[in-house]
């Protein structure tokens, strides 16, 4: 089935530019080097998927007219991820009365319980609280007739989930990536996988690095995400091979899921 993923945000933890920052990508006017927090919408069969909430959820949901929601998928549990989880309120209660289902590795789910205790372990009932369900998966799971992999990657010291959906990939924060989960990764037409910068981190990939793993796993299209400041959008797709692009906010493409 034809889907479409549309970029949310593309920057690293801290945004694009970041705050108290005066180099020249943070003061860049090139809209495509305003980089908010790493997600992804994906849209198929009239269903609307989300991987992760960012604290700019409120602000790409407006910039997305995003008026309707089915489920999120979390990577893990680091506050870039998933701090927007409040504003999901007003698209939970178009479900009533039903939940809106969060699907996340079984670490994270817990994690979430308990950071967001207000909403989960709530012990009233009335309005005002978004209306939510944790779904902690370990396997496959299929979600209105489409199937989501997760894919376990390293980040620093943490394990953590990427996705598969169909011919695409979505791997936000990645260190290193196991073996056995590059298997999982063969044979896509769409691979967005972590570029924080050049110079090397002790918890995510480098644009070397990074293109190192798609020139192994050959995808049709690459996209970098959670980019920092040190890339330039223009100046950084220069250098990079015609098939592998920076991502950027607003950024769609589609693809067979
Ligand atoms: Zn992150
Ligand atoms: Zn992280």
């Amino acid at each position: 089935m034809k889907a479409t993923l549309t970029v949310l945000g593309s920057g690293t933890s801290m945004g694009v530019p970041t705050l108290t920052c005066e180099c020249a990508v943070c003061r860049s006017t090139d809209p495509h080097d305003k980089r908010t927090r790493p997600s992804v919408m994906v849209e198929y069969g009239g269903k609307v998927v989300l991987i992760d909430t960012t604290p700019d959820f409120y602000a790409q949901a407006l910039r997305e007219r995003i008026t309707h929601l089915d489920a999120v998928f979390y990577t893990h549990s680091h506050a870039d991820h998933i701090l927007g989880i409040d504003d999901l309120r007003p698209l939970s209660y178009a479900l009533k009365p039903n939940k809106l289902p969060l699907y996340a590795r079984p670490d994270a789910a817990a994690f979430l319980r308990k950071m967001f205790s207000y909403i989960f372990e709530a012990d009233y009932k009335f309005g005002g609280l978004a209306q939510l369900e944790l779904k902690p998966i370990d396997g496959p799971v299929e979600v209105f007739g489409a199937r989501f992999d997760p894919v376990p990657v390293i980040h620093g010291e943490t394990q953590i989930y990427g996705y598969r959906f169909g011919s695409a990939a979505y791997l936000t924060d990645h260190s290193e990536i196991p073996e056995a989960s590059m298997v999982q990764l063969e044979g896509l037409d769409v691979l967005f996988l972590d570029a924080l910068r050049h110079k090397p981190h002790p918890t995510h990939s480098t644009v070397t690095n990074s293109l190192r793993i798609v020139e192994r796993l050959k995808p049709k299209r690459a996209f970098f995400t959670h980019i920092c400041h040190d890339l330039a959008h223009e100046a950084t797709n220069s250098t990079l091979p015609p098939q592998v692009r920076l991502s950027y906010d607003g950024m769609k493409l589609e693809f067979e899921i």
